[in-house]
């Protein structure tokens, strides 16, 4: 069968670990039907990477088309500073940029719960969120054990450029109040798990019509690319299409017209205004 077209809306391609052979990989995944990825943003430090790596690329003879959504993730909150809120502005300003990401609430840790990084955390979220208003750009939302606090802020704020709710990992009603913020919930190799009850559930009961696939490279391995229990097996954008196997035998579709769905979705989500590829061999 040949390949179906997708996209991988979360990846961190830019990171050190695929230094040595990003190019192999990214024609690989092309000829996987990847056909376009998403490199995501964390600090501020290695925004000009980002950049780089997107015109590596997009330079080279066959890959997936690159395309940027630079943020600050809460995460590293403890680096952030105001100057890095005003570079992620002028990369806005200076590049063409999709969606601005990985941003959000991470509550994952004690050290991450304790109040006054939180405050600092919901700071960067909120004046990220203002930075997407002004821009007009979706966001690309990054929630560890804080999806309540989350929704609070988009509601404070009333955002309405939604976006994609990013390795989504809460519970149904939490899913259904981010759609109905307008965002898609973004499916990993998790899906893959036949532990993952409550994603599977999640999945099961939102339907196709609110998924996104990401492969959240180097992270997130399918379970069936794990080649050893005792090392962690690095990710790429090739194995996307495992993703889109497993969702489409937990929502008991066919994966031609769950792929066309998907499609649409992501275009929906990022504002592209891309018509579905023909499914032809390269
Ligand atoms: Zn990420």
């Amino acid at each position: 069968m040949l390949p179906l077209p997708l996209i991988d809306t979360h990846t961190h391609f830019d990171v050190p670990e695929f230094d040595h052979d990003r190019l192999v990989l990214a024609k690989l995944a092309r000829q996987c039907g990847v056909q376009a990825l998403v490199l995501i943003g964390f600090l501020a430090e290695r925004f000009d990477t980002l950049v780089q790596v997107q015109q590596q690329i997009n330079q080279a003879a066959e890959h997936p088309q690159a395309l940027l959504a630079p943020g600050l993730h809460p995460f590293y909150i403890d680096q952030h500073t105001t100057e890095h809120l005003l570079q992620l502005e002028q990369l806005l300003k200076s590049q063409q940029v999709v969606a601005i990401g990985e941003i959000g609430l991470d509550t994952f840790t004690k050290d991450m719960k304790q109040a006054k990084v939180f405050a600092r955390q919901q700071k960067f979220f909120s004046a990220q969120l203002e930075l997407a208003h002004q821009y007009n750009l979706p966001v690309l939302l990054h929630i560890r054990r804080a999806h309540a606090e989350t929704l609070n802020i988009l509601k404070k704020h009333r955002f309405k450029q939604g976006g994609i709710a990013h390795a989504f990992g809460g519970g149904i009603q939490e899913a259904k109040a981010f759609i109905q913020m307008g965002f898609k919930l973004g499916v990993t190799g998790q899906v893959t798990n036949p532990n993952a009850k409550r994603l599977h559930q999640v999945i099961e009961t939102v339907g196709a019509d609110h998924l996104v696939l990401e492969t959240d490279c180097p992270d997130m391995t399918p379970l069936c690319c794990q080649q050893s229990h005792e090392h962690r097996t690095r990710n790429t954008p090739a194995n996307l299409p495992f993703v889109l196997d497993s969702l489409a035998s937990y929502l008991q579709q066919e994966k031609q017209a769950l792929a066309r769905q998907i499609w649409q979705n992501t275009c929906d989500a990022l504002n592209l205004d891309w018509s579905y590829p023909h499914v032809t061999a390269i």
